[in-house]
């Protein structure tokens, strides 16, 4: 079967592709992954996809459908897989009709105020660990488990790029709802629930 993730920011779509990937055995593609692997490259593509990244703005359609167009002409995709951050508009999603049919689409809903609680609840450092303060807040305050230094704010969690986020979502993304809706392929989750409980909600309902 072949799955895709939908939710904002912080919604715990990622945590729970992860979870599901490892149940099916199936691969979990997060376009998130492909891009921060690119910018850490540091070539001409991850600095294009760094700017608008940093910036709280969506990767371009043509960009981000190549990324992913490549991806799914590997072999491990098979057995199934699930996508996670993609797609992200309907021009993607009408581009992804193209190319391979979908089986279901798992909309993890969470309010805006959560979301924006959530994120601005995270801490990164210098060293690449990070950090929320719900859920897992560094030994020491502010300062990491791992190398001593000082967490900062990444510029992308700040609250002016959240905010940028979550408007996009809701223009852009919002729309998918509906979408895959109509072709009867739509489950949703509430995400303000224990990971374990919508882990649960989540295979229950696949296996319908
Ligand atoms: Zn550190």
């Amino acid at each position: 079967m072949n799955f895709i993730f939908l939710g904002p920011q912080a919604s715990g779509k990622g945590t729970q592709a992860i979870l599901l990937s490892k149940k099916l055995s199936t691969p979990h593609i997060s376009t998130g992954d492909i891009f921060r692997e690119a910018i850490k490259k540091g070539d001409e593509l991850g600095k294009t996809l760094q700017s608008y990244i940093e910036a709280g703005n969506l990767v371009p359609d043509d960009l981000t459908n190549k990324t992913i167009e490549k991806r799914l002409r590997e072999n491990d995709i098979k057995n199934g897989f699930i996508l996670d951050g993609f797609p992200r508009t309907i021009d993607q999603a009408e581009f992804l009709d193209k190319i391979i049919q979908i089986n279901k689409v798992i909309d993890i809903q969470i309010s805006d105020k959560e979301a924006v609680h959530r994120i601005s609840s995270r801490r990164s450092c210098a060293c690449g660990k990070t950090y929320n303060l719900l859920y897992n807040p560094p030994k020491k305050e502010n300062i990491c488990d791992l190398c001593g230094a000082e967490l900062f704010v990444r510029s992308d969690d700040k609250p002016e790029s959240v905010k940028i986020r979550l408007e996009t979502y809701h223009q852009k993304t919002k729309p998918l709802v509906d979408y895959y809706k109509e072709k009867n392929i739509l489950i949703t989750i509430d995400g303000e629930r224990p990971i374990e409980t919508i882990y649960e909600d989540i295979i229950n309902k696949i296996s319908k």
